[in-house]
């Protein structure tokens, strides 16, 4: 009887271990959005006048309230949370530094041609074990922003960017064109404060559905 008893509590000792280990090594995975340009780095202007550095801190400081009201919200850190500008090598060590599970760089477009219209996303050139996540990620914001926003897909495509290069062997890396500031359309779209509460919500959404669960075991 007393063997029993002893094997119990050696049971019990084990389970709580378990859920005391398991607790411990499993985190909710961590966002990086990096809020491109800054500082005396304004990115594209539109034709309205706009600034692509302040149309994209209005996004991610939205997602970052919305974000916050939520039940369950996700791990989401900036690059940026002012008007400063980092350099992009700093950009990607704060991506490592802070254990990154997916890096969004949020940028908007601008072409000579004035018609051009629509999102475009790109992932890095380089291969690794992250690059067909990327475009799969890619994909899914493309098409959550033309199907609740109305934008036209571009596509996915492959680009040296330094901020793609330094984080794609690391986590799922992808950039984000929002629009062309150079369409009078699309650069419009951003005076209103409105269309950044509804941006906001169909980026985090799309970070919602594929990144809530949980990540990297014993980081
Ligand atoms: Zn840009």
């Amino acid at each position: 009887m007393k063997k029993v008893l002893k094997n119990v509590s050696f049971v019990f000792l084990l389970l709580k271990m378990c859920f005391i280990f398991g607790q411990e090594t499993v985190v909710q995975k961590r966002i990086i959005i990096d809020v491109g340009h800054g500082g005396k780095d304004s990115g594209a202007i539109g034709v309205n006048g706009i600034q692509e550095k302040d149309v994209v801190i209005k996004i991610a400081l939205e997602i970052l309230r919305i974000n916050e009201q939520s039940k369950m919200p996700l791990h989401i850190y900036l690059t940026r949370y002012s008007d400063t500008l980092i350099s992009l090598s700093d950009r990607t060590k704060l991506a490592k530094a802070l254990n990154a599970d997916l890096f969004v760089s949020l940028h908007c477009n601008h072409s000579n041609n004035e018609s051009a219209v629509g999102v475009e996303v790109y992932t890095s050139r380089k291969q690794s074990t992250y690059s067909k996540e990327s475009v799969y990620i890619g994909y899914l914001f493309e098409k959550a922003l033309s199907d609740q926003i109305g934008y036209k897909i571009r596509g996915v495509k492959f680009a040296d960017f330094q901020v793609l290069r330094e984080t794609v062997g690391y986590c799922p890396s992808v950039l984000l064109e929002l629009g062309f500031l150079s369409n009078a359309d699309e650069s419009k779209f951003f005076q209103n404060s409105e269309n950044f509460v509804i941006m906001a919500k169909v980026l985090l959404e799309g970070l919602d559905k594929n990144f809530s669960g949980y990540g990297r075991v014993g980081n």
